[in-house]
């Protein structure tokens, strides 16, 4: 058991020093009052603590729900419809109410909001997702809050994240951020008995301990989307906190070491900006099963040759991310292939004196994958 509700041994303060850079996820609950709909006080008080953060030289990129709950109320709907091209139309109508309410309450400090809307595509396509990453960037010289949301009115079940903790991961990830913060409407991961885990170690086991299902009225995700959301910022090594969103000052609160909400500690190692892509945002369009011995060469950073591999599963071009499992089953590493599918079907098994004639090129890699574009599994 390495969840833990004691903090004598977790030192937050030392942890959140050098906090530069923040990503703060808020959902449509924290922002609604008891009637459900959004609420002017509790978004301004949000907007404050976030200039707050701005003033102390801290970056700041908010991913906010609320599209949809705003649509519902604003349209008179009795409640969430099941209907897709409604639901669709809903968060369509609330997302500008959703920002007029945000750039109202960012105005008294003098700062700008700026909407990015996005679908899955944009982090899976390498060129969109550095083009994101630009956009994020220019607006913070711009004194203006990035402020990202699903583009619910066109992202249907193929182009969807379905939920903004899973967002909130992926654009902590993109800007390297030292910390993804998660407000939601209770105090923090819970354990049977309805306590607040301070400190989570591992995720996997923290799973285990908490309601996953549990989720509230409006929102998407619950504690499982949350814990697997802060899992993927852990891995890329950076720490994750989940707190009340309802809790006044507790952004301020959680970055200066107030023990409120779960803290998720960071794995040791940080991960490359092009390795958080690999790893834990391009999505791999096939699997290479690799023996044992290349199993093991894996995971002492070594390349991926093609005399080790003796399966290929599904189709992929030159530059794709593929999975590589050992024949256990088990995933050893993600990567960036210099071969496509059938390329690789001729060559594994060989050595790559023998890729010129079995591959009919003059020119080839002696490597499937180059370690540099491995990201091994931890
Ligand atoms: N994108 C949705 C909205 O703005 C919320 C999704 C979520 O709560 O995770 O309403």
């Amino acid at each position: 058991m390495e969840t833990s509700h004691t903090t004598s041994t977790v030192d937050r303060k030392a942890i959140l020093k050098g906090v530069r850079s923040v990503v703060v996820k808020i959902g449509t609950n924290a922002l609604s009052g008891a009637d459900g709909h959004l609420d002017n006080q509790l978004i301004g008080h949000f907007a404050e603590q976030v200039a707050g953060l701005v003033a102390r030289g801290i970056q700041v990129t908010m991913v906010s729900s609320g599209a949809i709950g705003a649509g519902i109320t604003e349209l008179g709907l009795p409640g969430r419809p099941k209907e897709l091209p409604l639901l669709q139309a809903s968060a369509s109508v609330g997302q500008s109410i959703l920002m007029r309410l945000f750039a109202a309450a960012f105005k008294p400090h003098g700062m700008h909001v700026g909407q990015i809307l996005i679908t899955r595509g944009d982090f899976e396509h390498r060129g969109r997702y550095l083009n994101l990453r630009n956009c994020i960037q220019a607006l913070q010289k711009c004194k203006a809050i990035p402020i990202v949301n699903e583009n619910d009115s066109v992202a249907v079940a193929e182009i969807k994240f379905g939920d903004n903790d899973l967002i909130a991961a992926q654009v902590t990830n993109l800007l390297r951020a030292d910390l993804l913060i998660l407000l939601t409407v209770v105090d923090g991961l819970l354990d049977a008995s309805g306590q607040t885990i301070a400190v989570v170690q591992d995720v996997e086991d923290a799973s285990g301990n908490v309601d996953s299902k549990k989720k509230s009225s409006h929102g998407t995700g619950g504690m499982g989307s949350k814990l697997f959301a802060a899992g993927t910022v852990k891995t890329a090594g950076e720490p994750v906190m989940i707190a009340n969103g309802k809790r006044p000052n507790v952004i301020r609160d959680l970055l200066d070491g107030v023990e409120t909400g779960t803290l998720i500690l960071p794995a040791s190692r940080k991960l490359s900006s092009r390795s958080r892509w690999i790893g834990l945002t391009a999505r791999t369009l096939g699997t290479l099963i690799v023996d044992d011995g290349a199993a093991k060469a894996l995971r002492a950073n070594k390349s991926l040759l093609a005399s080790g591999i003796v399966e290929i599963k599904g189709e992929f071009e030159a530059g794709d991310a593929v999975l590589i499992m050992d024949k256990n089953g088990v995933t050893v590493a993600r990567g960036l292939t210099n071969y496509t599918h059938v390329e690789i079907t001729k060559i594994r098994g060989h050595k790559s004196g023998e890729f010129a004639q079995l591959l009919d090129m003059e020119t080839y890699y002696d490597e499937v994958i180059h370690r540099d574009d491995l990201v091994v599994e931890t």
